[in-house]
């Protein structure tokens, strides 16, 4: 199970926001852009574009960063 600290992050999270997982998408793409939130997270790889699905659990194990939509990450480009 996440920790109770991961579970926070990923309960706080929004449509737009920016995250950083731990195991990247298969284009080498890190950093994905929150779409919709459910019991399961809609995802948009910044990369390549492609939307994923994960389940709540699933993002706060891997989550490194995550950014709110006012803050430049400096991942754009
Ligand atoms: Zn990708």
């Amino acid at each position: 199970m996440p920790s109770a600290k991961a579970w926070e992050r990923v309960m706080q999270l929004e449509p737009g926001w920016r995250v950083q997982l731990r195991k990247p998408h298969p284009c080498g793409n890190d950093w994905w852009e929150v779409v919709r939130i459910g019991a399961d997270l809609r995802l948009r790889c910044l990369k390549c574009g492609r939307r994923v699905i994960l389940p709540r659990r699933r993002v706060a194990q891997r989550l490194k960063h995550a950014l709110p939509p006012g803050e430049a990450g400096g991942t754009s480009g």
